[in-house]
């Protein structure tokens, strides 16, 4: 717990009392068009599928106007899912603005946010499987977006020990062989993640990060929208259900199984969003 050193101000209860806002009107973008999804996802046929292994990655193109799931096989296993423009690797997954847009965790008709100059939507969650859990008695909920992914150098600050299966780690060597490059180049595209099936919150005394036990179970998935030409890789966590402890062997892990999905549904209309439509002038012409 922190303690204060500063004697509040003697109108301290009446800053407190300062509504809160939320930060950014969602409300105003163009809601979720669960017919057009519901309509494509209605007429799926399996294309291609993939088994990530446990304590390790892979890396799958999904084309725009496709679905894919990230499907649970075998028992509880989170997953740490990264996010590009199959043509552009310096655009991916936004996770910070996604959660500031959003929430601490997603799900169904919410969309994952490309980094900026792009800020559109890379992918939209169209079904989700554990949308039943909502927010627990601890405040948790699942399908982070608060987390980053466990990676060998925060592990080697904490613990001072080697381990090279971290999703860092995982997501870097499946980046590598997918594009040829070397793991330092790979390396610099990994970012923070869609924490798929992972549990987590804040405590409510030290408002510290937590996790808890996935309650996600085999026949669970969490389904998506690719809006744009996508590469994504996933790491199966070697924290398992991520209720106990990650970045070693000890924890029971299990594979998770990557489906894509063309849609029989002619999508008309549907064009891939544009990339933001922002001068990027930054006010050099001031
Ligand atoms: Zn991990």
């Amino acid at each position: 717990m922190r303690t204060s050193r500063t004697e509040p101000p003697p109108d301290a209860a009446e800053r407190r009392r300062a509504p809160p806002v939320t930060v950014y009107a969602v409300d105003e973008l163009p809601a979720y068009d669960a017919a057009f999804y519901e309509a494509v996802r209605g007429d799926m046929a399996l294309v291609s599928e993939l088994v990530v292994p446990p304590r390790d990655a892979r890396a799958f193109t999904v084309p725009a106007g496709h679905l894919f799931r990230i499907a649970s096989i075998e028992g509880p296993q989170v997953g740490d899912l990264n996010i590009w423009n199959a043509h552009d690797l310096s655009e991916r997954f936004f996770s910070g603005k996604t959660r500031a847009l959003h929430a601490t965790h997603v799900s169904t008709g919410d969309r994952l946010w490309s980094t900026l100059p792009h800020l559109r939507p890379l992918a939209t969650i169209t079904h989700d499987t554990l949308d039943w859990y909502g927010w627990d008695e601890d405040g948790a909920g699942v399908h982070d977006v608060i987390g980053t992914r466990c990676d060998p150098y925060t592990n080697f600050l904490l613990k001072g020990t080697e381990y090279h299966h971290c999703c860092h780690s995982n997501l870097t060597r499946a980046l590598t062989t997918e594009r040829g490059l070397s793991i330092e180049d790979a390396e610099l595209h990994v970012h923070d993640v869609l924490n798929v099936f992972m549990c987590t919150g804040f405590r409510r005394d030290t408002h510290q990060y937590f996790m808890k036990a996935s309650p996600v179970r085999p026949g669970d998935f969490l389904e998506f929208f690719a809006e744009i030409d996508l590469l994504c890789a996933l790491s199966a966590c070697p924290g398992g259900d991520c209720g106990a402890g990650h970045s070693d062997d000890v924890s029971p892990c299990y594979p998770l199984k990557v489906e894509i999905y063309r849609t029989g549904k002619d999508l008309g209309e549907w064009r891939s969003p544009r990339p933001s439509m922002y001068s990027r002038d930054h006010g050099r012409g001031d």
